[in-house]
């Protein structure tokens, strides 16, 4: 993309109320724009990144057998009441509203009500389990507090899957994998080496249920570390039992800020029994179906992302999830640098390379400021200088200093 084409600018300034860095930085380099605490516009790049951290997700997803799917943001208030969680002391995160034709809806803040009761048509026999079904779909919450940028939105995009399975061995099976896929997931994203698995509490169908909590000093979360075994437990569960069945003492874990970007746990029948989601047995009793959830936020962990990453002159985007792997610059305004920029753009293009081209007239120190605010892992050069020694300015969003290198040695860096 041509950065004269693309309307978004940079600007020196936050918006004076915003107090979070990932928001701050990405406000700054036209990631996103704020319309109102906890409310974000995902501008061209933001959605680039937003895309690439779903793209890596639905990967993982998909290869434990989840079959994508959306459900709607409105939501029947009769199959929240028979959990009891339309009412608001229940579930106080609800946004409600009047239809004109009288009653009332809600705002979807999760989805297992729902997706269990379309499972009640679809699910009736032995033969039809197992069933995971994810999604990828925008929450509302009245979340209290959203001063943690797109790490705590009032709408945010959430990937929520859900298991289906006949009995406690499947679900627990399952359970195992969709762990190992998130550890993949925090991994390719970049965030893996900081992300624990964290104990938490699991409710009435298991003993614990488990957050993948990334340390950083801007969570709101704390967790307690033990580094050896790459473990941690949440403060709901650090208790002399939770500590004796993890086999740890008190004084090997070491207490760290936080921020949830996963979470899974075991439902068992919470959802399929008030909701009367039954199959049939191969004896031909009825059983309630056994569930499991799993989520995590796109948009939290593009937010965490960029907490961790990013250092004093703007975002590092790793390369899995950056909006452009190339950040080609041309410096002057001579007709062969123009040229020159061109072709190599050109060749990106033909070789698949996506490539942001920075071919605005603008001061050099504007361009590099600007492309160091934005982020994109290799910035290339191309200038009088570089032309007339036949080679391209290299460098890494990571590195100090450039590299000169002909185009052949780039190509192979690719
Ligand atoms: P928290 O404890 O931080 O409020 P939660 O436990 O309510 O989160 P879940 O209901 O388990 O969150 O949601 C699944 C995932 O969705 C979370 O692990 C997190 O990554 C993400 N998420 C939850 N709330 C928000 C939010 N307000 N903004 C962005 N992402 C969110
Ligand atoms: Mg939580």
């Amino acid at each position: 993309m041509r950065q004269t084409k693309l309307f978004t600018k940079t600007r020196k300034e936050a918006p004076a109320d915003e107090v979070s860095k990932n928001a701050q930085l990405l406000i700054r380099a036209g990631y996103i724009s704020k319309e109102m605490a906890g409310v974000y516009t995902f501008l061209p790049l933001g959605l680039r990144v937003l895309k690439n951290i779903e793209q890596i997700i639905r990967e993982e997803m998909n290869a434990i057998d989840g079959q994508e799917m959306i459900l709607t943001a409105l939501q029947d208030k009769e199959v929240w009441e028979k959990t009891g969680r339309f009412s608001d002391d229940v579930m106080d995160v609800w946004f409600k509203t009047e239809l004109n034709a009288g009653g009332v809806v809600g705002l979807a803040p999760t989805h297992e009500e729902p997706i269990t009761r379309v499972m009640t048509n679809h699910i009736s026999s032995y033969k039809d389990l197992p069933v995971y079904a994810y999604q990828f779909q925008t929450k509302f919450r009245n979340e209290v507090r959203a001063k943690s940028g797109i790490m705590r939105g009032r709408e945010f995009l959430m990937k929520d899957l859900y298991s289906f399975d006949a009995d406690q061995a499947g679900l627990d099976a399952y359970y195992e994998k969709a762990s190992d896929a998130y550890k993949k997931i925090f991994d390719r994203t970049g965030v893996g080496h900081v992300t624990y698995k964290t104990f938490a509490s699991g409710g009435a169908f298991s003993k614990y249920s488990h957050e993948f909590q990334t340390v950083c000093e801007a969570g709101e979360d704390l967790i307690y570390v033990h580094e050896a075994k790459g473990v941690a437990v949440n403060k709901e569960v650090l208790t002399d039992e939770a500590l004796q069945d993890l086999g740890i003492t008190r004084e090997e874990l070491v207490e760290k800020k936080s921020i949830e970007v996963g979470n899974i746990f075991k439902l068992g029948t919470k959802f399929s029994e008030p909701l009367g989601l039954m199959y049939t047995d191969e004896e031909g009793n009825s059983k309630s179906v056994v569930m499991g959830c799993y989520g995590i936020g796109p948009s939290r962990l593009m937010g965490t992302i960029v907490e961790l990453l990013s250092d004093e002159k703007g975002i590092v985007w790793p390369e899995a999830v950056a909006p452009f792997r190339v950040h080609l610059v041309i410096l002057g305004n001579s007709p062969e640098v123009r040229v020159a920029g061109d072709l190599f753009y050109e060749k990106m293009k033909t070789l698949g390379v996506e490539t942001l081209y920075d071919d605005r007239e603008l001061r050099p120190g504007e361009k590099f400021a600007d492309s160091d605010l934005i982020g994109i892992p290799t910035r290339v050069v191309i200038s009088e200088k570089t032309l007339q020694a036949g080679k391209l300015e290299v460098k890494k969003r990571t590195a100090t200093e450039a590299q000169m290198m002909d185009e052949e040695e780039f190509l192979r860096t690719l």
